[in-house]
């Protein structure tokens, strides 16, 4: 670059402490000035520009320092938010998954100076139900406040997490089993305290596993025990809260085993009805048959109901094999109308479960296979479990006023297994009532059991509501029962379930008189059956 011509002395020491300005604010010494002579010649004006471009040159690094340290600022908060999104469930504020893994890692590698942490996991028994019929605000809404107590029954340094749907987990700080236990019990307490969602007032009902670790136990390990231990929970009645054990992991592998079998057979028609007699007792007529699913296992032979229904339910298959027992049912019954001589009031009953109930598409699936069997709605009617209905809510009711509506029997099953409410009987939709087994007792001691039972029947008969008594294994049974005025009975006595094949015109024969009454002459039945 050319120099501009200056009128000055090269020997001048103005010039050489310029160049070395120069020199000092290129290599960003920016406080370098250089004083003006007092000569005022025109090199101390170049001079006075060099110092007044260092100054603005001071001042732009001084914003730019300023601005950048801003921008930084404003990264590293948007950088914490981030993190802390990724670490947070958006719902309930908790932390999620991956914070809780986190966490469990760090407090599993300091156990050996910080304690041993336990782990609670903790699941909503019927969320879903809430969710299905009241909508998902209410749903959230009680996620929220499920999140709010499990906060306020924990200390500061335990953490609580939502691992996502109904699903909660909690570390707790160097805690031993039985502390851990006391913290579950007091949170299952806490939880069932009623909430208010969408005016309804419900009341959480939770199941937690615990596990504490081992020395040698990963963050993966325990979450496992955790789980198996909550799934045990949720499976044994009134276990709320259980400890992991390793045979809690056995257990749950022949579990995972039979759902998948379980599937497989529905999948593949494995499922059979047997047919059992309802008899009037005054006659001996068959004036019903109750449908009685069974698993015709390939390797086990025939396996009963109670041993699959409660994992058809939570493997999400009981609306799928509910559907089918109605369509076989009443399939069969339209044949038994086309050829044999029933009595005109035979009527075909089905058991419904408590989820089947509270599926909105009942109504309109009861409907579908009533009009394309062409079967008179009258003759099919529904047992629901009083289990079922006490713990009902609004849908239950809508579906039974809907199905009432339509002309189906409804009846309510198992009377008398621990959750009777006697204002029930008055008030729901039903027209019978089903007394269990259990009321009738020992066989062996009907007597003594007379008068309660004549109290039962005494009492059922005054909501205006017939009467059938299952468990009829007796003679004496049956003439009781009939002596105190039962309308039907349902029992070994009075017959087996029987499959399809076994019912027939001959079989019908058998269902002639009432042998139990005085003055009939029969020979004196005990345990046998009237009509094997
Ligand atoms: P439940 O509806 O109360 O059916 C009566 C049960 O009592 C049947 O058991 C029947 O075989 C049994 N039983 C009949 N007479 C006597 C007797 O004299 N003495 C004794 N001790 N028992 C007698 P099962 O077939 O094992 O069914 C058990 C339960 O499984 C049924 O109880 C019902 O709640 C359920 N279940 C059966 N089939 C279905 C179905 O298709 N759908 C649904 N949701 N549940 C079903
Ligand atoms: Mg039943
Ligand atoms: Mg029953």
């Amino acid at each position: 670059m050319d120099r501009i011509p200056l009128t000055v002395e090269t020997t001048d020491t103005r010039l050489a402490e310029l160049v070395d300005g120069i020199e000092k604010i290129a290599s960003g010494q920016l406080t370098t000035r250089i004083p003006v002579s007092c000569a005022q010649d025109q090199l101390d004006t170049v001079i006075a520009g060099f110092n007044q471009m260092a100054e603005e040159l001071m001042t732009s690094q001084a914003q730019l320092e300023a601005r950048v340290k801003t921008r930084t600022a404003m990264l590293m908060d948007a950088f914490r938010k981030m993190e802390l999104m990724a670490l947070t469930d958006p719902l309930t504020q908790l932390r999620n998954r991956a914070a809780l893994e986190t966490v469990l890692e760090s407090s599993l590698a300091e156990s050996a100076s910080n304690g041993a942490p336990a782990l609670l996991l903790l699941d909503l028994n019927s969320f879903k139900s809430i969710n299905d019929t009241l909508g998902h605000s209410a749903g959230d809404t009680v996620l929220k406040v499920v999140a709010e107590r499990l906060k306020a029954s924990v200390r500061k340094e335990d953490t609580v997490a939502r691992l996502g749907g109904d699903e909660f987990a909690i570390v707790l700080q160097n805690t031993p089993t039985e502390r851990a236990r006391q913290v579950a019990t007091r949170i299952v307490v806490a939880l069932a305290q009623p909430v208010t969602a969408e005016d309804t007032e419900l009341s959480i009902e939770a199941s937690v596993g615990i596990a504490v670790s081992k020395p040698d136990d990963s963050a993966t390990d325990l979450i496992l025990y955790a789980d198996t231990a909550m799934y045990a929970a949720k499976n044994k009645a009134n276990a709320k809260v259980v400890v992991f054990s390793p045979r809690l992991l056995i257990a749950r592998q022949t579990y995972s085993a039979m759902a998948a079998e379980l599937q497989n057979a529905i999948d593949n028609n494995e499922m059979v009805l047997h047919y059992q007699p309802i008899v009037e007792l005054a006659t001996g007529t068959l004036v019903g048959v109750e449908a009685l699913i069974r698993w015709q296992h390939p390797r086990r032979g025939l396996v009963m109901p109670g041993e699959f229904i409660g994992l058809a339910d939570e493997i999400g298959a009981m609306a799928g094999l509910s559907a089918w027992v109605l369509q076989t049912a009443l399939a069969q019954l339209r044949q038994w109308q086309n050829t044999l001589e029933l009595d005109p009031r035979f009527t075909m009953r089905v058991n419904i479960s408590a989820t089947q109930l509270q599926r909105p598409e009942l109504l309109d699936d009861v409907k579908r296979l009533l009009m394309a069997e062409k079967i008179d709605p009258a003759a099919l009617v529904l047992e629901l479990t009083e289990y079922s209905m006490v713990t009902g809510n609004e849908w239950d009711l809508y579906s039974f006023r809907g199905l009432r509506n339509l002309g189906v029997g409804l009846s309510i099953d198992d009377f008398g297994t621990g959750y009777s409410s006697i204002s029930y009987l008055r008030t729901l939709p039903v027209d019978g009532v089903k007394l269990d087994k259990s009321l009738i007792g020992d066989p062996s001691d009907s007597a003594s059991q007379r008068p309660f039972i004549a109290a039962i029947l005494q009492l059922v008969k005054s909501c205006n509501l017939a009467t059938t008594f299952e468990g009829v294994e007796t003679r004496e049974q049956a003439a009781m029962l009939d002596e105190l005025g039962c309308d039907t009975g349902q029992g070994y006595y009075l017959g087996r379930p029987v499959p399809a094949t076994g019912i027939n015109a001959a079989w019908l024969q058998g269902f002639r008189g009432s042998p139990w009454r005085a003055g009939q002459d029969h020979a004196p039945q005990e345990l046998g059956s009237l009509h094997p």
